[in-house]
Formats: structure tokens, C-alpha cells, sequence
């Protein structure tokens, strides 16, 4: 049997946990979490996420708890909407339906062991960082040079159980903040962004929600109503944090997967998705061959693509969270919906 050592057992840890091969390999995954959390919001799956459920066994069940996110809008602060996207088959799934399932398509072969770690597992084998954007595998492998990185930027989310209204649903960017609202099983998920001087961690979640109705005041009534509604048990508040860029993602005997890998600002929502897919990957790699050519692939077909994401996703939080460039991208977004329009009569008129 081969010996591997997973810390972390949030998503990527618990996907990958559950793809291993038993018969082949020994696994252990550290969690220093003793219970599956029971608040979290909500994580919208595109299509190669769903494609690493589907491998893991468990799309079916995620859809059945899971709205489809359909069509939203990106609009200005008041509610005007600029571009409308169709989301097509995403579906968006509570973080806490996602880790429920993952947890339950691990095989009872895995040892499970509740610790927070302060240093490397000992002992032979893979030594997998599944621990998120503070990763110790990262920090004692990699060094300290790795260390996650601090945006100026806090996200605050949350859901309310009023049902949502599918003419607020969409993302709304003002001046320097982003507020943004969807559907979550039985009620609204909801998200802001700005940047904020509170924590960077320990943040009160009360304190984040005042300064968050304060911020949105003179925002569009549906911001005012979902913030009106939000209560501390069913929000989160943090700072967002990042990765730097790693020239690798295997180091001898250790690989990152996930955050730990590549933690992404929220603004094109693929980090929860490509950490599925890192973990998938991984797994059908180490099951059908060595090691060393196993982590070799799978850094190549991993490390650029979400270095990719990674930087999309940093420049979309500018142009969302725009200050001082915020009446040139308006006016930009302004002359969009104009063209468009101009479009959809012209289409209209000619058939
Ligand atoms: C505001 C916000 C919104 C987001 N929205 C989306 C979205 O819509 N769609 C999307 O795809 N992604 C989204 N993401 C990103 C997503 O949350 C992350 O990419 C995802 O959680 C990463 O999973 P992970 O398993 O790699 O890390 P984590 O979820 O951080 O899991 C790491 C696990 O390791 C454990 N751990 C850490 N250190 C130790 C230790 N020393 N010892 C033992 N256990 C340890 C932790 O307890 C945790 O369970 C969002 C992120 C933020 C901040």
C-alpha cells in the first residue's frame, strides 16, 4: 500500500480522499475541523466542477439541493442593468450540502484524524496540502516567502430565507463595492465586497453588516431589503486573502491542491470548482500511474490554467471594485447596453 497524508479535509481534501483507490493506497486526512460546519453560503458549480462531482459520484444528489443560478445581470449601483448573462446548468450549492456529500463518498478505509496540525505529519509517502490559503504544507515545504497574501478587500455574505426575486438577481457594482444576489436552496444567497480596514481576522460579523447598510445605503432598494433582512447566524464576514504564484505545485514528495495551491479573489467563482477539479485529476493520476510521473502531470495540466483563473479573477475584482476609473467603466458598460440594444431592435425589425 502506498501511504498518503492529506491535510485539510475541506473540499479538495475530502474529494480527493474520496477518489483514491482503497485497495492501493493508505490514506489519512487531518482536519483540525471536529464537525462539519452547519453555516455557509452558497458556491456556484460550472460545468468542470460539475464534470469532478460527477467522478466523485455525488452530481446527482448536489443537484437535487441545489438551485439553478439561470440568468442575472451585472448593473450599476441603483439597479440598471448593463449586460444580462444566462448561466446556463450552473447550479449553486451550500457549502455545507457540498461538504456533507463529499465527507459521505469518502470510503470508511480513509483514517480520519481530528488535529490541528502546527507541523508536517511525519512519516513516508505523499504529504498532500489541502489546507487552504494559510497552508502549513505550503509554509514548511515552500516557505515562508509563500505566505498567503492580504487584499484591502472584505467579503461579507450571507442568506436570507426570503425567496429571491428574479429581477434582483445579479451582481451590482457601484463605486469601489460589489453586491450581489442570488438564488440558495429555500431563499436568497447574497455577497459584498469592498474595501474595508476591518480585521484582517476575527472580524465581527455584526460590525461587518452595520458597515455593510451603511455602505449600501444609497444602493438599490433590493440591496437595502436583502441587508435589512441579514442576520449575524446566517452571515460571514472575512478578508479576502490570495496565493502567490507558485513555479510549482509538487515539491519531492508533497503537492498542493486547492487554496493551498491557488487561492483566487471570489470574483469569477471558480475557486471551490477548480479545487474539485485539482483533486479529481490528482486522484485519476496517482491511481493509473507512479508517483513521480503522477505529480508531474498533474502539475502541467493544473499549475498554468489556474494561474489563468487566478489573475481573471484579480482583474475582474478591479474593474468590479473600481474607484477612480468607476465613471469611465460605466460609461464603457452604458455604451455596451446601448449596442445592445440597438441589436435587439435591429434583430426584431428585420425578421
Ligand atoms: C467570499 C468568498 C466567496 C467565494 N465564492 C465562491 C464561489 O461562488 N464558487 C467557487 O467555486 N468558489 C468560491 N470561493 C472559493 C472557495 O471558497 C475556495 O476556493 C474553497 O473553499 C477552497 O477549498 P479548499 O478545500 O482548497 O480549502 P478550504 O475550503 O479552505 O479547506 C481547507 C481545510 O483545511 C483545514 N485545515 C487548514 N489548516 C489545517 C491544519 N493546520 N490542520 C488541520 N486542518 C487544517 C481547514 O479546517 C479546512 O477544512 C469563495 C471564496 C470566498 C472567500
Amino acid at each position: 500500500m502506498e501511504v498518503v497524508s492529506i491535510v485539510g479535509g475541506g473540499i479538495a481534501g475530502l474529494a480527493l480522499a474520496a477518489c483514491l483507490e482503497p485497495d492501493r493506497f493508505q490514506v489519512t486526512v487531518y482536519e483540525k475541523r471536529p464537525d462539519l460546519p452547519t453555516v455557509g453560503t452558497v458556491l456556484g458549480m460550472w460545468p468542470n466542477a460539475q464534470r469532478a462531482l460527477a467522478r466523485v459520484g455525488i452530481l446527482a444528489q448536489a443537484r437535487a439541493v441545489s438551485p439553478v443560478i439561470g440568468s442575472g445581470s451585472i448593473r450599476n449601483g441603483a439597479g440598471e442593468p448593463w449586460v444580462t448573462v444566462n448561466g446556463g446548468e450552473l447550479f449553486g450549492i451550500s457549502r455545507v450540502d457540498l461538504l456533507r456529500l463529499l465527507d459521505s463518498a469518502v470510503p470508511d478505509t480513509v483514517r480520519r484524524v481530528t488535529r490541528h496540525l502546527h507541523e508536517l505529519p511525519g512519516g513516508e509517502g505523499l504529504l498532500v496540502g489541502a489546507d487552504g490559503v494559510h497552508s502549513l504544507v505550503r509554509r514548511e515545504v515552500w516557505g515562508a516567502a509563500t505566505n498567503a497574501r492580504l487584499t484591502s478587500c472584505l467579503a461579507v455574505r450571507g442568506t436570507i430565507p426570503a425567496p429571491v426575486n428574479p429581477d434582483e438577481v445579479g451582481e451590482y457594482w457601484g463605486r469601489g463595492d460589489l453586491f450581489g444576489i442570488a438564488a440558495s436552496a429555500g431563499g436568497t444567497n447574497w455577497y459584498a465586497s469592498w474595501r474595508s480596514d476591518l480585521g484582517p481576522t476575527a472580524i465581527d460579523v455584526k460590525q461587518a453588516l452595520d458597515q455593510a447598510r451603511l455602505r449600501f445605503s444609497g444602493h438599490a432598494p433590493a440591496i437595502r431589503q436583502v441587508l435589512a433582512a441579514a442576520v449575524p447566524g446566517l452571515s460571514l464576514a472575512q478578508r479576502i486573502w490570495t496565493t502567490p504564484p507558485l513555479r510549482s505545485y509538487v515539491r519531492g514528495s508533497a503537492v498542493l491542491v486547492g487554496d493551498a495551491a491557488h487561492a483566487m479573489t471570489p470574483n469569477l467563482g471558480r475557486g471551490a470548482c477548480e479545487s474539485l477539479v485539482d483533486a479529481v485529476t490528482l486522484a485519476d493520476l496517482l491511481n493509473s500511474l507512479p508517483q513521480e510521473k503522477a505529480l508531474a502531470a498533474y502539475n502541467r495540466q493544473r499549475r498554468l490554467r489556474t494561474r489563468a483563473l487566478s489573475l481573471g479573477s484579480a482583474a475582474l475584482m478591479r474593474v468590479a471594485l473600481a474607484e477612480n476609473a468607476q465613471p469611465l467603466r460605466d460609461r464603457l458598460l452604458n455604451l455596451a447596453r446601448r449596442r445592445n440594444e440597438r441589436a435587439a431592435v435591429g434583430t426584431g425589425s428585420n425578421s
